[in-house]
């Protein structure tokens, strides 16, 4: 007997010692959470004793929300038998005696004493892990980050001399500058995915949802991707099209997946091979399909597919291009768009790729702002006193991309006009302080505004136009109740619109070649302290606009205390600062400049809705980012009107 006992005792010490040396802490509760058992690294991880916890529910060793839901948790299970944590490792958050909070990883098996249940946790302290892991996603994404600025500078030269801007190459040159410049893509793209797979793992990727038409994203995806299958010899042909589909999407990242698609149906084809893109509905969603006559995917591979860094054949980074992260990072972005993606294949027989997206009702697209972008920097006045008609008169006008201020009688307007600049407003003829006549009067007496185009709106236009039209010009009349089109069109005449924009494109094209002599070529500011990308910039812009650099900050006030410029492109790591701090500054101006950020980082949606245009460097090819150049300067034309022309 005596020796049975010895026996147990020992038992119980062998089995106390182990627990006490484990690395981990093991903690036991009973099926009402209280703790039973609390090992000696559980004390050091928690810094309770185990005096302080047995006896005690487990909960205290959570943070919120968790703290307060684990009761009910414990309870929904002993109801349902759902485990969302037993038999499963999870990473969790502890709370310490201190109250600091810490990543842990966990893991819950159950067990059973004197016919009542039990679990035992087993609970890592991983804090050291996650900081390297934290160390390492930084020290990658600053890399990535500063990697883009040389490389933009190269790609841009490159693609510069190859597409003959600066003059004929002699061909054994061409040949190697081509495999350059096509690397540097190449790059570009590595670069590009890197980064984005990154984000979206630490959750920082924002996408733009907004409601529009799918046709037109699918069109100019396959133009912008056309050139790169004649590469391959492949040819992409649009078989079935879905028009008047509207998917809620971010539009540059849908084109992102759907290029992804097609560039690898591209890579992965023979050459001559036709590779079919197929828009059609599918219910309540739309489904986008390409098509290819591969070698399509081999059933070993189909599991791997959407993992990060599977390529079916490791060769194929070399051989082909590409980095094996383009689907996981289209499934993250398709999903996120509550869409879903996939493929079907049969081996030696070609691949078919699509995703679905769900199918837009008419009504929230109405409610949707379209295009702010194109015409940002156009500003109008609407001086209306009813509320509903001027929240009506804003929507409309904002969905087609102006930017509105509304003014409720015709002080408030004056004063708005006094301060800001208009390329026209629409005004209510029967203000509560001032007749529509008596306000215009003021308005054209005004040097600044004597020829601000006006549109009165109102409900007995023919009235009006007797006393209106006979004294002044520059007005035009819409009937209450009005239809959005006939306001649009209404605002689009009265903006010089085509007139000036064929001005300023014929003034482009007579200044290309002769970059220095046109006196109306409008002067860009581009703040910038990598002088290669600024050479770069502006031989690319050389012929819409002359480029002042400024390093740094303070060159860049300095700059603009000096001169009138029509346009800033704007870089956001500056050795004195960061550009957003100029972007006061220059709302300060009159008139206030549009603005490009060229930026080496990803924007938020909040910092791209405050400028004009943001564009990531290697995003953008020299094409793109002559064009933005030109309708912003277009635009600013527009708005400033007098300014340039
Ligand atoms: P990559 O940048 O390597 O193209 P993806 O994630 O887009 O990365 O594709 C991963 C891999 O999937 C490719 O390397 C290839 O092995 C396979 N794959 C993708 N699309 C096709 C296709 N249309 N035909 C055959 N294999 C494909």
């Amino acid at each position: 007997m005596i020796n049975l006992v010895q026996s147990l005792k020992e038992n119980v010490l062998f089995t106390q010692a182990i627990l006490d040396n484990v690395i981990d802490g093991i903690i036991i509760i009973d099926n009402r959470g209280i703790v039973q058992s609390f090992n000696r690294a559980a004390e050091t991880i928690f810094g309770y004793t185990a005096d302080e916890i047995i006896g005690r529910n487990v909960n205290m060793l959570m943070p919120e929300p968790y703290h307060s839901e684990h009761d009910d948790y414990l309870e929904n299970y002993h109801a349902t038998g759902i485990q969302h944590i037993i038999g499963i490792g999870r990473e969790v958050e502890g709370r310490r005696k201190d109250g600091s909070i810490f990543p842990m990883d966990l893991a819950v098996s159950r067990s059973t004493h004197n016919g009542q249940p039990l679990f035992i946790g087993l609970v890592r302290d991983i804090t050291e892990r996650k900081r390297v892991e934290l160390m390492k996603t930084e020290f990658v994404s600053t890399v990535s980050h500063e990697l883009r600025t040389p490389l933009t500078s190269i790609t841009g030269a490159l693609g510069l001399v190859v597409g003959g801007a600066l003059g004929e190459v002699p061909e054994q040159a061409k040949v190697m500058l081509d495999i350059a410049y096509k690397n540097s893509k190449r790059l570009a793209l590595l670069i590009n995915d890197l980064l984005d797979m990154e984000k979206l793992a630490a959750g920082k990727m924002h996408l733009d949802l907004q409601t529009q038409p799918l046709m037109p994203l699918v069109e100019q995806t396959l133009e912008a991707v056309r050139a790169y299958g004649e590469q391959y010899q492949v040819n992409f042909e649009l078989t079935e099209r879905a028009d008047d589909m509207q998917v809620r999407v971010d539009s540059g990242r849908l084109q992102q997946v759907l290029t992804n698609f097609l560039s690898n149906a591209a890579k992965f084809s023979p050459p001559g091979a036709q590779v079919e893109v197929a828009v059609r509905q599918h219910k309540n969603a739309v489904q986008v399909e390409v098509i290819d006559h591969g070698p399509g995917i081999s059933a070993e591979f189909r599991s791997r597919i959407f993992q990060k860094f599977s390529q079916a054949d490791s060769s194929d980074t070399r051989q082909k291009g590409g980095t094996g992260l383009g689907l996981a990072i289209s499934k993250e972005f398709i999903e996120r768009m509550s869409g879903l993606i996939g493929f079907d294949s049969e081996e030696g027989q070609g691949a078919r790729f699509y995703f679905q997206l769900p199918v837009c009702r008419t009504q929230e697209i109405t409610q949707q702002p379209a295009n702010t972008f194109i015409l940002g920097a156009v500003r109008l006045l609407v001086v209306e006193d009813d509320p509903d008609i001027a929240t009506l008169l804003s929507m409309m006008l904002n969905r087609v991309g102006y930017h509105v201020d509304v003014a409720a009688n015709g002080e408030v307007a004056l004063n708005y006009l006094a301060h800001n600049e208009y390329a026209a407003m629409t005004l209510d003829q029967m203000l509560p302080d001032q007749g529509g006549a008596a306000l215009i009067r003021r308005i054209r007496s005004q040097t600044e505004t004597e020829a601000l185009p006006i549109i009165v709106v109102s409900a007995f236009i023919e009235d009006g136009k007797l006393v209106i039209n006979s004294e002044f010009n520059a007005i035009d009349w819409i009937e209450k109740p009005f239809e959005e089109s006939r306001l649009t069109a209404a605002v689009r005449r009265a903006l010089p619109t085509t007139a000036r924009m064929q001005e300023v494109e014929r003034c482009m094209e007579q200044r290309s070649g002769v970059p220095t002599q046109s006196a109306c070529k409008p002067r860009v500011l581009h703040v910038e302290d990598d002088v290669d990308l600024h050479q770069i910039v502006a031989t690319i812009g050389r012929d819409v606009a002359d480029f002042d650099v400024a390093n740094n900050l303070a060159e860049a006030r300095a700059n603009l205390a000096l001169e009138r410029y029509s346009l800033v492109v704007l870089d956001i790591g500056l050795p004195d600062g960061w550009g957003w701090e100029l972007l006061t500054e220059l709302k300060r101006l009159n008139p206030e400049p549009p603005v490009i950020v060229l930026s080496g980082s990803e924007m938020t949606q909040q910092q791209q809705d405050i400028v004009q245009s943001a564009l990531v460097k290697t995003r953008i090819p020299n094409q793109n980012l002559l064009d933005t150049l030109k309708r912003l300067l277009a635009g600013n034309a527009l708005s400033k009107g007098k300014t340039i022309l």
